[in-house]
């Protein structure tokens, strides 16, 4: 029996896979491409991983051929969705792969995927928060839906935002309609930060959300001095991985469920502020911005700090979310060795 993990070479698929190679798992791996096949075949020699390219999830019956070739799939980690805001066509390259390639998904596994028992769409907090209000403070819990309409999400600011919640709800509509065999769950994160296993390229390259970390150890001193600003809510890449192993290890847990993960929260300043505190060798090599003193930290935490209800998902998988400090000290050390490659270090 193995675990399907679709889109096997992006940001936190990589460190998924990772986990399950560890927990020696019988994968199957999906990439768009050869290349991405090869990197990971070079990475794990001796792991049980079966690759299937599938180059456009948004394809009809893109999946056929992975279930045909891999009958024996008893849990599928869907993962594979754009991810990126400068894009020209909203629908053919967030919306459409999104949607159809988690609905595509679905009906894949109800025609060719007689062993499948649990399914984990990676869906986000943005399928929960306000689009209409954000960043404005609100309580969101597992039960929280994002309002955007489809019409809405066609403007390009809220285009990734509408690709997850029409997504997730494609997903819980398909359960309800085909009522299929397998039960199925999502993984909710906020922005997720932290150490990448996979292959990158160029800073260009570096994946949406981990790019903030990797500015913060760029940035100019002139830029540095407008870094208070918009707080995000983060969460580290490696319990976005375990709880996805956690799902399909605890599917009875998992059923039904929407497992939003957040640890906290950043802005850019605060980003750098930590950068110095846990690497302190980088003293005079990048600039300080506006230091938050201990003060400002709490007021910035108590008055537009986001308020996530984590409490579901921590009672059910007794998760303890890994904090800002370690998150930054350990994709540090991952923008480092690339910066070493790329012969950009600081
Ligand atoms: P990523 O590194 O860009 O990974 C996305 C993966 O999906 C890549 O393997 C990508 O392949 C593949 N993919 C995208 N569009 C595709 C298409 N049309 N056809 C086939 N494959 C396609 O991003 P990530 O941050 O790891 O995101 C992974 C999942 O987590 C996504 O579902 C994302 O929405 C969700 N998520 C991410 C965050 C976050 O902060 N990073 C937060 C919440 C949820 P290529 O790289 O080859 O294009």
């Amino acid at each position: 029996m193995s675990v399907l993990l679709t889109g096997a070479s992006g940001f936190i698929a990589a460190v998924i896979l990772d986990e399950l190679v560890k927990k020696k798992y019988k994968i199957v791996a999906t990439v768009r491409n050869q290349d991405k096949a090869d990197w990971i075949n070079k990475l794990y020699p001796n792991a049980d991983i079966s690759i299937s390219i599938v180059s456009e999830i948004a394809d009809e019956g893109a999946f056929d051929q992975t279930f045909k070739d891999h009958p024996d799939i008893e849990y599928v980690l869907h993962t594979a969705s754009p991810f990126y805001y400068d894009h020209s066509d909203p629908e053919k390259e967030i919306l459409g792969p999104a949607i159809n390639g988690t609905v595509g998904i679905l009906h894949t596994i109800k025609k060719y995927g007689p062993n499948v028992r649990h399914v984990v769409v990676t869906s986000s907090f943005v399928s929960m928060l306000n689009s209409y209000t954000w960043p404005a403070r609100e309580l969101y819990t597992e039960n929280s839906w994002n309002p955007i309409t489809y019409e809405d999400s066609l403007k390009p600011q809220n285009t990734y935002f509408g690709s997850k919640k029409f997504a997730e709800k494609a997903l819980w509509e398909f359960m309800d309609q085909h009522k299929p065999s397998f039960t199925a769950s999502t993984v909710n994160p906020s922005l997720v930060l932290g150490p990448g296993l996979h292959k990158v390229d160029s800073a260009e390259a570096i994946n949406t959300s981990n790019k903030p970390i990797y500015n913060a150890l760029h940035v100019t001193e002139e830029a540095s001095q407008n870094l208070r600003g918009t707080v995000l809510p983060f969460v580290n890449v490696k319990d976005v991985a375990a709880a996805h192993v956690m799902a399909i290890e605890n599917p009875e847990v998992a059923a039904g469920k929407r497992w939003l993960l957040n640890s906290g929260n950043y802005d850019d300043q605060l980003l750098l502020d930590t950068i110095h505190k846990v690497v302190p060798e980088l003293k005079g090599k990048i600039p300080i911005g506006k230091p938050y003193s201990a003060n400002e930290i709490k007021e910035l935490e108590q008055t537009k700090g986001h308020l996530i209800d984590t409490s579901a998902v921590q009672k059910q998988t007794g998760i303890k979310f890994i904090g800002l400090e370690q998150t930054v000290a350990d994709a540090v050390k991952f923008f480092q060795k690339l910066d070493e490659q790329w012969g950009t270090s600081v």
